[in-house]
């Protein structure tokens, strides 16, 4: 049977006594210590190692925002809140959970279509920052500041007129559910600023899972220029400018980790020849799956091992439940393998070529097909890496009814 390729597992995984070594653990360490599998083990080591490694690369002034939504679990986030500037969030439920971690609502902005009333007053009385996503919302913010006597922080998420080449998530240019499209900028923040806000600047956001620096250079670049377009047309110089993000991570085979130093390089260059209005601009990126998705890695177990007209399936006790992403189902148009291995046997030779499946009782549930992989056999743990963002809650853990995952930080 013909093998088809997985993506490249992370740096930063070893074997020990022929186990996957997390965090100082071996992969049947961290499931007795969570108690079984389904599991997620996000390590701490990786992620500050990450952090070190974009401030190295960055400008000093260019500050790192952690997006919640590429996983919000409370130890991650209490791990994050001394290594990054600012935290971004999607909703007033992932404001209780920054502000469960101890964050200071100082340092949270808040972006996202369609915040609820209840929601913007949480932020505003809690004193969040609200990328505001249109002319609505940013009078709806004005209304409840002056019902509430609290001054509501009011930066504008603009729709560019440009993307991200080559991200995996387009979510700029054209028309979209996000942002304000920048030619109605200017008038809505002079309507902002004139009501009384206090004005934060812009939030723009082009795109996701870029691992082409050149593509990730340009549109930096025409974020600089489109801001100072617009902060000359508000007629004042920007408080802040919220740069987005957009940095990948290599999830499938042939995927080249992104060049850092190169958007490091281009970013020293554009911060050392601002224009005006961007001068004393607080600068900062918002990044999820770049600080976090590699850290993490998806424990399941072998529950049987069959065969199908002369195919093995290795039925794990994992799933679609908890790593969608993996499986396929989140928006990718030709399903690839992730990086996976076999935990309890990670440093044996592969010597099958096996079906990875989940416990679900649907044919999306797939974890690898084909894979290469050393012979595994019941009650063995199957390793998914690349599972640090966008596993957890973002999957249908209710699907099934099979449960939640459990989560650890090691
Ligand atoms: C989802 C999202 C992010 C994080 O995206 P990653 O691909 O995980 O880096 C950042 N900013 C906004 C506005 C988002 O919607």
């Amino acid at each position: 049977m013909k093998a088809k390729p997985v993506g490249p597992i992370p740096e930063g995984f070893k074997a020990q006594g022929g186990e996957l070594f997390v965090g100082g653990q071996t992969a049947s360490d961290l499931v007795a210590s969570a108690g079984s599998t389904p599991l997620f083990v996000y390590s701490r080591e990786l992620i500050s190692a990450r952090v070190r490694k974009l401030r190295d690369a960055l400008p000093a002034r260019i500050g790192i925002n952690y997006a919640i939504k590429a996983n919000p679990f409370e130890p991650v986030l209490k791990h994050m809140a001394p290594l990054v500037d600012g935290f971004d969030i999607a909703s007033s439920g992932e404001l209780q959970l920054a502000q469960n971690a101890g964050v200071d609502p100082a340092r949270i902005s808040f972006a996202g279509p369609g915040k609820r009333g209840e929601e913007l007053e949480a932020a505003i009385s809690a004193g969040v920052t609200l990328n505001c996503e249109s002319s609505g919302e940013g009078e709806r913010a004005i209304a409840i500041g002056q019902r509430l006597g609290v001054c509501p922080r009011i930066a504008i998420r603009v729709n560019p007129d440009f993307e991200l080449k080559g991200s995996g998530m387009k979510m700029g240019g054209g028309a979209k559910p996000f942002g304000v499209d920048a030619e109605k900028v200017p008038d809505l923040a002079k309507y902002l600023i004139n009501e009384g806000a206090e004005w934060r600047g812009l939030h723009i956001f082009t795109g996701s899972q870029a691992l082409n620096a050149d593509a990730i250079i340009e549109a930096q670049s025409n974020v600089l220029k489109l801001a100072d377009e617009l902060a000359r047309l508000i007629g004042e110089p920007l408080p802040k400018l919220n740069m987005g993000g957009g940095f990948g991570i290599p999830y499938f085979p042939g995927d080249e980790p992104l060049e850092l130093d190169a958007v490091g390089c281009a970013l020293h260059a554009n911060v050392a020849d601002l224009p005006e209005s961007l001068q004393d601009a607080e600068l900062c990126l918002e990044l999820g799956r770049y600080l976090i998705g590699e850290a993490g890695v998806y424990l399941c177990r072998v529950v049987d091992r069959k065969d199908s007209h002369g195919v093995t399936y290795l039925v794990t006790d994992g799933g679609l439940h908890h790593q969608l992403a993996a499986s396929g189902n989140f928006g990718t148009v030709v399903r690839r393998n992730y990086p996976v291995a076999i935990a309890s046997r990670f440093d044996a030779e592969p010597s099958e070529v096996v079906n990875v499946v989940g416990c679900l009782c649907t044919p999306l549930d797939r974890l690898a097909d084909l894979a290469h992989l050393p012979r595994a056999e019941v009650g063995d743990l199957v390793a998914v890496f690349c599972a640090g963002a966008y596993g957890a809650t973002a999957s249908p853990s209710a699907f099934l009814g099979h449960g939640s995952a459990r989560e650890i930080l090691v």
